[in-house]
Order: structure tokens, then C-alpha cells, then sequence
């Protein structure tokens, strides 16, 4: 985007800013963005429905959800999020709903329907699966937006996402990722990375990052915003800021849940 200006048909939302461990003021992964007349869902982890609520969003109204990796604090409100969009039977979802995901993603799902059965198939009309590449780039073209993914270095399906409006905003969201070249090309320029910093620099674990390497990606990309997310109870007693401001001296915003972040 343009300097100065601000995209006024774009919206986001961190509706859980934790990890798997449960907490009362971090709900697991998921980010809701409103890119014009389209509002899609990055992840879905436990307790997004209730979250998406009191972002004052039903769930009819997502039409996309783009699902960063199989990991159930991403994935784990999928099955109630699609029991809820065909019953009951008088509220059953009538707008189309697409989910985004990599190759595997069939494979998973499958494995969901074996457990489920129809109570989660929705019908063809509303509903379609598009699996992105994970081996290199893919995009795909909707009417409010582009998205681009790239595959990251956490599990073998684990792609980042990057949507851009038609007004040239561009969000990136990173998944759960450890350093990754990757992320920096696909992020590069972007108006908002959101990015995953599990854990403190001196607790850093592989396939994740920690807030000095996130801001290493970040000032590398050349992002305008960096947001810090998916912060393990670790987190909140290190100084999650200070070690990033290591390396990255950009804008900067450290997630919590329903925090509105908006373009520079
Ligand atoms: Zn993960
Ligand atoms: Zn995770």
C-alpha cells in the first residue's frame, strides 16, 4: 500500500494470540481478516467460534479459512466450526465456504469424516477445499483479493499465507514456522506480518521462532508492521518486546485476543 494512505476495505482481527496451553486471556490460533466484502479465518483453533462472536462475526459470514498446518491448536474448532454451519437445519450455512490448506489437507479430512461422518459435509454448493502446493509458491485469484502461500519450516504441510487487496494491502501470516528464507520472500514489502513468536530467545525450541528471530525476518522482508503472536505462557514473563526490538526497529504490536490491528 501507498504511504500515507490506509486501506478503508480491510479489517483484522487476532481472535486467539496463544498456543495449546489453555488460558482464559489467550485463546488458541486464528486471526479474522476482512479484505472488502470477504472475511476469511488464518487457522481455527479451539474456542475461535466464541472468539469470532465476540469479534461480533457469525460464522456464516466466513467465506474462506486458510489452515496454516494440521496442529490441533489450528485446526482443532474445524469439525464444530463445520457441525455448526449445517445444523441446526433451519440456520444451515447458504453462502459459499471455502478452505485453503496444503497438499495432505484431503488426507486429514478424510480422516475428520471417518470420525464424523456427514455430521461435518456440508453440501457441494457451499463448500470446496482447495489444496495449495507445499513444495513452492502458489496463488489463487478471488474476487476481493490474491493469495500467495509458501511452504515453512515447522511440518511437511505448513504453508504462510499472504493476501493482498485490491487496493494493494498486503497481510502476511506466518503459521508456526522456525527461520525461514521462505517467509522472508513471500513477505517482503507487506504492509502486516502477523508472525508466530512461540517462545523467549533463550527458550527457543525447533520449528518455532522466538521474538529476536521474527524480527530478524521482519526488518530482512522489510515489512511496515510487525504483529507477535502464538505466545506459550513463557511469554508473558520475558520481555517479548525488548528482544525483538533486537533486530527489528519497525512498528510493532504484541497480539492479545480481539486486538484490532490496522494498516500503517
Ligand atoms: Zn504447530
Ligand atoms: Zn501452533
Amino acid at each position: 500500500m501507498k504511504q500515507g494512505s490506509s486501506d478503508k476495505t480491510l479489517a483484522l482481527t487476532i481472535l486467539g494470540s496463544g498456543t495449546c496451553v489453555p488460558s482464559l486471556a489467550r485463546s488458541a490460533c486464528s486471526a479474522l481478516l476482512q479484505v472488502n466484502h470477504s472475511r476469511l479465518l488464518f487457522d481455527l483453533g479451539p474456542g475461535s467460534m466464541r472468539r469470532l462472536l465476540e469479534a461480533g462475526v457469525s460464522i456464516s459470514d466466513v467465506g474462506f479459512i486458510c489452515i496454516s498446518h494440521f496442529h490441533p491448536d489450528h485446526t482443532g474448532e474445524l469439525a464444530p466450526f463445520l457441525f455448526a454451519s449445517k445444523y441446526p437445519a433451519g440456520s444451515r450455512r447458504r453462502n459459499p465456504l471455502t478452505l485453503l490448506a496444503a497438499n495432505g489437507f484431503s488426507d486429514f479430512f478424510n480422516g475428520l469424516k471417518q470420525a464424523y461422518g456427514d455430521w461435518i459435509e456440508l453440501a457441494p454448493e457451499v463448500f470446496s477445499v482447495i489444496e495449495l502446493d507445499n513444495t513452492g509458491p502458489d496463488m489463487r485469484r478471488f474476487d476481493d483479493f490474491v493469495l500467495n502461500s509458501i511452504p515453512v519450516v515447522h511440518r511437511k504441510e505448513s504453508i504462510a499465507f499472504r493476501i493482498e487487496s485490491a487496493g494493494g494491502t498486503s497481510i502476511v501470516y506466518s503459521g508456526d514456522t522456525d527461520y525461514s528464507e521462505n517467509l522472508i520472500s513471500l513477505a517482503a514489502g507487506a504492509d502486516i506480518l502477523i508472525c508466530e513468536s512461540a517462545l523467549p530467545d533463550h527458550l527457543k525450541v525447533e520449528g518455532h521462532l522466538t521474538p529476536s528471530l521474527a524480527g530478524k525476518i521482519a526488518a530482512a522482508a522489510g515489512v511496515r508492521k510487525l504483529v507477535l503472536t502464538h505466545f506459550y505462557p513463557e511469554c508473558d514473563s520475558a520481555d517479548i518486546e525488548g528482544q525483538c526490538r533486537k533486530t527489528y526497529s519497525g512498528p510493532l504490536v504484541m497480539a492479545r485476543d480481539l486486538m484490532q490491528i490496522c494498516p500503517i
